[in-house]
């Protein structure tokens, strides 16, 4: 198991397959993209696979999302997909994308034994999505959603960032049409773990607000404690149900006391948190010829040290020096 020193068990693994992006999200990316990774020290299809194997048959591990940057620009996604699913025993496989080209691979992806899918989404105006993304995809994202419910990779959630000025007024509306479309949204607070580092925490849009906002129009009662588990979204029932509302609250609330998560970068470094400033490089092991036992040690072993917390609070907090979109969100 991947155990740290304050008890906590991490069974979810986060698995970036790639650094780029085809959109520029203003909290995530600059304008001009970032240098990115190399291809050689990407890791292969083969190394990604071999390392879930080693994560969910020697290291407890029973979650696996794929994320990036954009996962679905990675070109062996479906055969990595039907890999892990072929593992015994088999994890539980989510993609969390931006939606661009889910439209055309939804299928494919759950043929090969996809899950679930996470799409982000911040706005229902073209407008402010090209002022939010810097580009002109909206419309793709909104068939990418709709292919994945048609295909059965459900319950398709939605992740959404507030930024102050842009798209701050849409709580209820967004919420209106993810409950008709048959998405489950959640709210996202923004987190310092943008390249250009342009958070502030003066002025960002709180899950307090968030929830001021929603109810304007909505009756929102808090679900059962005992459900929430590991999971880091607080959930409310929408007008007495059955739907519900999330709301991620990493900066006001955040849940690392209950985190389950363990990550591996595109390039084959293992991160403890989000916040980490620290990494274990497991591509140097898996490239000496270290045995999947030697791997899962240093796995164990970069997990051990996992802090109390994010240390968002502490006056002294240093954003990590890899951006949101390299750490895989
Ligand atoms: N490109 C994919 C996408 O956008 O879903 C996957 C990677 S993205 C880094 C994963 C999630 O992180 C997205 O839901 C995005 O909105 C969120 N995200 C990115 N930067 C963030 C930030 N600074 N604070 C909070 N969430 C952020
Ligand atoms: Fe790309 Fe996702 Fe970052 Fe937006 S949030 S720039 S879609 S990686």
């Amino acid at each position: 198991m991947l155990v740290d020193t304050y008890g906590r068990v991490a069974t979810d693994l986060r698995v970036s397959l790639t650094d780029r992006c085809n959109l520029r999200c203003t909290y995530c990316m600059p304008e001009e993209g970032l240098k990115w990774l190399a291809k050689p020290d990407l890791l292969t299809d083969d190394e990604i696979v071999r390392m879930v194997r080693i994560a969910t048959s020697l290291l407890g591990v029973t979650e696996v999302r794929f994320t990036g940057g954009e996962p679905l620009l990675r070109p062996g996604l479906t055969g990595i997909v039907e890999r892990c699913a072929a593992l015994d025993p088999r994890p539980r496989l989510s993609l969390t994308t931006n939606g661009i080209g889910l439209a055309r691979t939804a299928t494919a992806l759950r043929t090969a034994g996809l899950d679930r899918v996470n799409v982000s989404l911040d706005t229902l105006r073209p407008e402010v999505f090209h002022r939010l993304t810097r580009r002109d995809r909206h419309r793709d994202v909104l068939s990418g959603l709709a292919a994945a419910r048609d295909a059965g990779l459900t319950p398709v959630k939605i992740n959404t960032v507030l930024m102050p000025g842009l798209n701050d007024d849409e709580a209820p509306e967004l919420l209106a049409w993810a409950i008709a479309e048959g998405y489950e949204l959640r709210f996202i607070e923004q987190m310092p773990l943008d390249a250009q580092h342009g958070w502030k925490r003066d002025g960002m849009i709180t899950a307090a607000d968030v929830l001021r906002s929603l109810r304007t129009r909505f009756d929102l009662t808090p679900e059962d404690r005992e459900r929430r588990g590991a999971a880091p979204a607080e959930r409310w029932v929408v007008d007495g149900g059955p739907h519900r509302v999330g709301v991620i609250a990493s900066v006001t609330r955040p849940f690392c006391a209950a985190c389950d998560r363990t990550r591996l970068t595109a390039d084959g470094q293992v991160r403890d948190c989000l916040f980490a400033r620290d990494e274990s490089d497991l591509r140097g092991a898996l490239r000496s010829g270290a045995d999947d036992q030697e791997i899962a040690a240093l796995w164990r072993r970069a997990m051990w040290g996992k802090k109390a917390g994010s240390g968002l609070d502490d006056p002294a907090f240093l954003q990590p020096d890899r951006p949101m979109s390299a750490i895989g969100g």
